[in-house]
């Protein structure tokens, strides 16, 4: 395991990390789209939106079999 210096804040991390553990900076397979993708999801983090999202979809299922529970 080595060290690297995160390129955003300057910590030192793990280059096993997957991102920065200090300010999230991506590190693995998401290079490419840094300036695209990085830039725009700041504000919010896409990670929580994805959970947000599988919340929604599994609450949405709940309800549904909740009412064909009722109807039969
Ligand atoms: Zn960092």
């Amino acid at each position: 395991m080595t060290l690297i210096t995160c390129k955003e804040c300057n910590a030192t991390i793990s280059s096993q990390a997957f991102q920065c553990p200090r300010c999230g900076y991506p590190l693995r397979s998401v290079q490419y789209n840094i300036n695209n993708n990085y830039y725009h999801g700041r504000r919010r983090s896409p990670k929580i939106v994805g959970v947000v999202i599988v919340l929604v979809v599994f609450i949405l299922l709940y309800v549904i079999a909740y009412m064909l529970t009722q109807f039969l």
